[in-house]
């Protein structure tokens, strides 16, 4: 799973310059090429993690991408990947054409028509109570709406796009520069190769106008830190009645005090008493639901014992059985002793109550001691 660091397999600093890139790129490239290595697989793979590296090193925009993401840059369904959910996205592609205009792939010579909308991202806490239960809250996200003056359409008249003149609907333009062709975007229509001829005035021509809007969400049962949720069709629509993006909820399950979770399990210390720890009996047990579990605690517990509770955990995504509950008993030393108190564990002493026969613990420490001791004479 782990990919190589791109700085790393060309053998530069993370602040290389491009030509310090270039020659680190040259140098592998010779040493490992195949011509040279014939039937040598890891120099096969070595040359070809160098010519992955340069690819995206060698491309100022490429590679701030990578230095901000590292490799999730360049995957689909990055950013921590599916759950096992069946809604979930499989990748921000999308969002990187936006924030690189499309400049991955080759996918800049493509002619580009009206754009789908932009995906949104809605960062939503929960308690690990909600993350429990799951919960069905109702958000206000910024969006876009389209724009009724116009219909959507961007123009005053309702008319819509025209094919753009400058190109012929082309999209792009060639100049001469030398004796080169050079090919580029159309200054006039941005590479759509349409444009509005009279723009609405109430949506700047672009058929749609900012909105708050409220929707319900369901949060399913089980979702935890890093959870991401699609809610398709939810984003900001697209120019001119292109499609809409979709809506991505991050969840952050907050610290609870009394639970720490471990993924489907949750754990929980409780103060026991010296008597209980001793004699044995039944203590209640706060559980996540916010009811009360009873737990066994067998005579002779020492402090620390972990207790499980089977099926008195987390819910689990999309599932109905639930985690476990592990319980740390934390045998709880007495305080604040009157006289009559301390006599009584005087007594409980000289009776024998601590010697080493009662004393799990001392027996093993004190005969590793003794094999240490005999070792050093
Ligand atoms: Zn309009
Ligand atoms: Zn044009």
């Amino acid at each position: 799973m782990a990919d190589k660091d791109f700085y790393e397999i060309l053998g530069v600093q993370r602040n290389a310059s491009e030509d310090e890139i270039k020659k680190a790129y040259r140098k592998q490239a010779m040493k490992y090429h195949p011509d040279r290595n014939k039937d040598d697989k890891t120099a096969e793979r070595k040359f070809k993690e160098a010519a992955a590296a340069y690819e995206v090193l060698k491309d100022s925009e490429k590679r701030s991408a990578y230095d901000q993401y590292g490799h999730d840059a360049f995957k689909q369904g990055g950013m921590g990947g599916a759950q096992g959910f069946g809604d979930f996205a499989g990748g921000f592609s999308d969002i990187f054409e936006e924030f690189f205009g499309g400049g991955f792939g080759g996918q800049s010579s493509r002619r580009r028509g009206p754009q789908r909308g932009s995906d949104l991202r809605y960062n939503m806490s929960v308690s690990l109570f909600e993350a429990f239960t799951g919960k069905k809250p109702q958000i206000r996200i910024p969006t876009y709406v389209g724009c009724d003056t116009c219909a959507a359409t961007g123009s005053a008249d309702k008319s819509g796009p025209s094919t753009c003149s400058t190109c012929g609907g082309a999209g792009k333009v060639r100049s001469q520069q030398g004796f080169f062709s050079i090919e580029r975007p159309c200054p006039t229509c941005g590479g759509e190769g349409s444009s509005i001829k009279n723009p609405c005035l109430k949506c700047s021509g672009t058929g749609n106008i900012k909105k708050q809007k409220t929707i319900s969400v369901t949060i399913p049962a089980g979702v935890d830190t890093g959870t991401r949720i699609r809610i398709a069709g939810e984003g900001e629509p697209g120019e001119r009645g292109a499609g809409n993006g979709d809506l991505y909820i991050f969840v952050e399950v907050q610290k609870d005090k009394l639970f720490e979770r471990e993924e489907e399990n949750l754990f929980c210390e409780i103060p026991i008493s010296i008597t209980t720890a001793i004699l044995g009996g039944e203590i209640e047990v706060p559980t996540i639901e916010g009811k009360k579990a009873r737990l066994n605690i067998p005579a002779g517990t020492q402090s620390e014992t972990q207790f499980r509770l089977r099926g008195k955990g987390m819910s689990i995504l999309r599932q109905s059985r639930r985690g476990d509950m592990y319980v740390q008993a934390n045998v709880e030393i007495p305080v604040n002793l009157n006289s009559k108190q301390k006599d009584i564990l005087r007594e409980f002493e000289n009776e024998g109550g601590t010697s080493k026969k009662h004393s799990p613990k001392s027996q093993g420490f004190f005969s590793k001691l003794k094999e240490v001791w005999e070792d050093l004479t």
